[in-house]
């Protein structure tokens, strides 16, 4: 039992979180460990004070203090308007590494049981779309921007792989779709390939995304950690919850470089708000996380225990258990009383599936942060050629007609037309098929030499343009770095 006290940010969060949260609060307690427990507020109620962050000040700068949260659920808002609470949470402190352990749980019936599933999914959690880059550029068309940057994809994929290392696994799966994304997944699989060489021990193989989830479905067993940007990310894990048992089982952990939040996966569940029926197991096993990142690792291993064990000797069955094997939901324990039971058992050890315990046992150490170490030298020897300019246009006119008055416009200049597109597919010159079109088209202009762009060049080219098409809505440049097009062709190109 440690004697030292630690100082955590609890936020109890919305719909079924306070009673989670206080699951999580009375077991550590009782595996003796001392918080002193810094209460804040996020989500619902914030947003209905009128803070559109749903996060406000005083929670802001208590995180800042402790460094350490533990969360229940926050409610979203859903579709146009407020961000969500938890999103904003992850990037206001960086914690770039979500990570979501699914492991096959005595007593929770499953139809991998006995299989062995046993994996770790570490989704990055600050970049990709979630960045929240949205625009309407029409009145009919979203888009959104897919944000994939070394640094971020750096950090996360070498954090998986020492958590592999910290725990003694054996193999590290990137799961990306860089068969279609090749700037954005593509760099996130190259990145991978990069570092998966400084662990040579530890199995490193790449499959695309869609693959995962079929190979998930079909036998999760052969995965160990899977490591993958945030929305795919936040997709297989929820997959890789419902193999071992459901939402209510699932716990995860977000690490930065100086905070770390602890949660549940699951979402606020309103229907069961206040009940007393919502199983606890998910945010109980999040504060042995938090536990083992507090340097607890003996308590930590206390707790999974007990729940393991409580699960495995079947004395206290929440209701979505119950409902899953088919039992009566009126003989189900509350989840007051599956806590009550969680604490009783610790101090005891499951007979069956034991629980995994860390390689590194002895300090039960967090897994050792990344270090970040491009200087401006490196970004300094990058050759780079801005080569063009692609400039969207939002125009009734079919690119047949576009074309010839674009050419035009370029005429004589550093720039000739190379395309025009409709949603990635090429348009103009004619390939033969024609692409229903938005009303939203891009013009590709590239120098006529493959020579370096200057942007006085660029900036004449665009006015020019927006001179005959007052519904251009964005440009973008377009550059070679390193000799490599930092740009992707069109459909059809
Ligand atoms: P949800 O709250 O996770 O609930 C979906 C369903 O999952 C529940 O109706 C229930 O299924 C089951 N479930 C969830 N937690 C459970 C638990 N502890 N024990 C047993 N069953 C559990 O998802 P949602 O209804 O889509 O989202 C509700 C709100 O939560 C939304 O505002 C959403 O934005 C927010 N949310 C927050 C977080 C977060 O804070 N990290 C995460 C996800 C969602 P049955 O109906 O089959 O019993």
């Amino acid at each position: 039992m440690s004697s030292a006290s630690h100082r955590v940010t609890v936020i109890p969060g919305d719909g079924v979180g306070p009673e989670v949260v206080r699951a999580g609060v009375r077991v550590i307690e009782a595996a003796g460990v001392r918080i002193d427990w810094e209460e804040a507020a996020a989500g619902a109620s914030v947003f209905e004070t009128g803070d559109t962050s749903g996060v406000p000040a005083e929670t802001r700068a208590s995180i800042e203090r402790t460094k350490v949260v533990l969360k229940g659920p926050l409610e979203t808002p859903v579709g146009f308007g407020e961000k969500s609470a938890n999103v904003t949470l992850r990037k206001l402190f960086e914690t770039y590494a979500n990570v979501r352990p699914a492991r096959e749980l005595p007593g929770v019936p499953t139809r991998y049981a006995g299989e062995g599933v046993d994996m770790i999914i570490v989704r990055e959690n600050v970049e990709d779309l979630y960045a929240g880059i949205e625009h309407m550029v029409t009145p009919d068309v979203g888009q959104c921007l897919k944000v994939i940057s070394r640094k971020g994809s750096e950090k996360v994929i070498r954090y998986a792989f020492e958590l592999a290392r910290r725990e003694g696994r054996g193999k590290v799966t990137a799961a990306t779709k860089a068969n279609i994304m090749k700037m954005t997944e593509g760099l996130f699989k190259k990145v991978f390939e990069e570092l998966a060489l400084e662990y040579p021990e530890i199995k490193a193989e790449h499959l695309i995304i869609d693959n995962v989830a079929h190979q998930l479905a079909k036998d999760p067993a052969q995965f160990d950690i899977v490591v993958t940007t945030n929305l795919n990310g936040d997709i297989i894990s929820d997959l890789a919850s419902g193999l071992v048992g459901g939402l209510g089982f699932a716990s995860s952990g977000n690490y930065g470089d100086t905070v770390a939040i602890f949660e549940a996966v699951h979402g606020s569940a309103p229907k069961y708000a206040g009940k007393d029926v919502i199983n606890p197991t998910a945010l109980i096993l999040s504060s042995a996380m938090m536990l083992r990142h507090l340097g607890e690792g003996a308590a930590a291993n206390r707790v999974e225990d007990a729940v393991l064990v409580t699960l495995e000797e079947g004395t206290a069955t929440t209701q979505d258990l119950v409902r899953q094997t088919g039992g009566d939901v009126d003989t189900a324990a509350s989840t007051t009383g599956f806590t009550d039971a969680v604490i009783t058992n610790l101090g005891r050890g499951p007979a069956t599936l034991k629980a995994r315990r860390p390689a590194v046992a002895a300090a039960n150490p967090p897994v050792p942060l990344p270090a970040w170490s491009y200087s401006p030298d490196h970004y300094a020897a990058i050759e780079r050629r801005t080569v063009g300019l692609d400039i969207f246009i939002e125009t009734e006119a079919e690119a047949d007609r576009l074309g010839p008055e674009l050419e035009g416009i370029a005429e004589g200049g550093p720039f000739e037309l190379h395309f025009i597109e409709s949603r990635g597919t090429k348009v103009y010159p004619s390939v033969g098929l024609s692409a229903d079109g938005v009303r939203l088209l891009r013009a590709r202009f590239l120098t006529r030499d493959g020579g370096a762009a200057a942007d006085a060049d660029l900036l004449a080219l665009q006015g020019r343009v927006a001179a005959r098409q007052p519904g251009w809505t964005h440009i973008e440049k377009l550059h070679v770095f390193d000799g490599a097009d930092g740009f992707t062709k069109a459909q059809g190109e």
